[in-house]
């Protein structure tokens, strides 16, 4: 149901993001990944995305701590796509470590990456979804946009933003027949959680084991890790048109976390 449109999906290397460009591509979307990895990797997604969509697909390595990159990337998209109809905020990193120990850096990386890429990229692409009168803005906030956890000062701050982002241009849009919303999932199984595990066994003084089972699933009540697929599948929803009515809202897939 997306043959004819063009969708960006920032930070889709890997995990939530090259999942939700599988869903786009399978339903006939051209798409333009973007993310950082392994050059021979990265092309063997990219052509996977276009063997699967019959459309165009296409790599831009922009980094998202750059607004410039970000502008480059959308006129690309732009002239060689079309569009874009679509735009997924869902780069993201995360750090873990208690405020006064946090690093400065690390404080600056994640807001920049998390939180303005998302206003970059709608500062762009919104005029051109105006001109269609049809567009699909998702941006993938987490559930640390509705409660924190300790040590993640940085990642929650910018992921409740986010909404804050979400809402204000859901607002600013509704009357163009485009829609602005966010997915927030508890803890999906991706690089992101995985690399976070040693930083919380040193800072928790916990077992790999124990950090699994006793923090991260702790807070899940289905006891589960979500997977990719869903939080795409929803995503997709998003981009029918009978979710036209649904906008400004924080859509949680997180196993009942925020439910407690
Ligand atoms: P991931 O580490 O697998 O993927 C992150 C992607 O972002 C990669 O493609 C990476 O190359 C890209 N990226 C990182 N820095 C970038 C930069 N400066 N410029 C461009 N791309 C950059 O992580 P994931 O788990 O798939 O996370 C995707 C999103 O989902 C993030 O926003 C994350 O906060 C959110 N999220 C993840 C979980 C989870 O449990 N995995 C839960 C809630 C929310």
């Amino acid at each position: 149901f997306l043959k004819s449109k063009t969708a960006i999906v920032t930070g889709s290397t890997s995990g939530i993001g090259l999942a939700y460009a599988k869903a786009f591509a399978a339903e006939g979307a051209s798409v333009m990944i973007n993310g950082f990895g392994d050059a021979a990797d990265i092309e063997k997604e990219r052509a996977g995305l276009e063997a699967s969509s019959g459309a165009k697909a296409l790599y831009s390595a922009a980094d998202m701590t750059d607004g410039d990159a970000i502008a480059t990337m959308v006129a690309e998209c732009h002239d060689k796509l079309g569009g874009p109809d679509i735009i997924v905020n869902n780069a993201g990193i995360q750090h873990v470590a208690a405020i006064e120990d946090f690093p400065v850096e690390k404080w600056n990386a994640i807001l920049a990456i998390n939180l303005s890429s998302a206003f970059h990229m709608m500062h762009h692409a919104v005029s051109h979804m105006k001109e269609k009168g049809w567009g699909r803005i998702i941006s993938t906030a987490s559930a640390h946009s509705l409660v924190a956890s300790p040590n993640k000062s940085a990642y929650v701050a910018a992921k409740h933003g986010l909404v804050g982002l979400t809402k204000t241009v859901a607002l600013e849009v509704a009357t163009h027949g485009i829609t602005v919303n966010a997915i927030s999932p508890g803890y999906v199984w991706t690089p992101l959680v995985e690399k976070q595990i040693p930083d919380t066994m040193k800072t928790r003084g916990l077992t790999r084991e124990q950090v699994i089972n006793d923090v991260l699933l702790d807070a899940q009540p289905t006891k589960q890790f979500v997977t990719v697929e869903q939080v795409a599948a929803l995503a997709l929803f998003l981009c029918r048109d009978e979710a036209a009515g649904i906008t400004g809202a924080n859509l949680p897939v997180d196993g009942g976390w925020t439910a407690q």
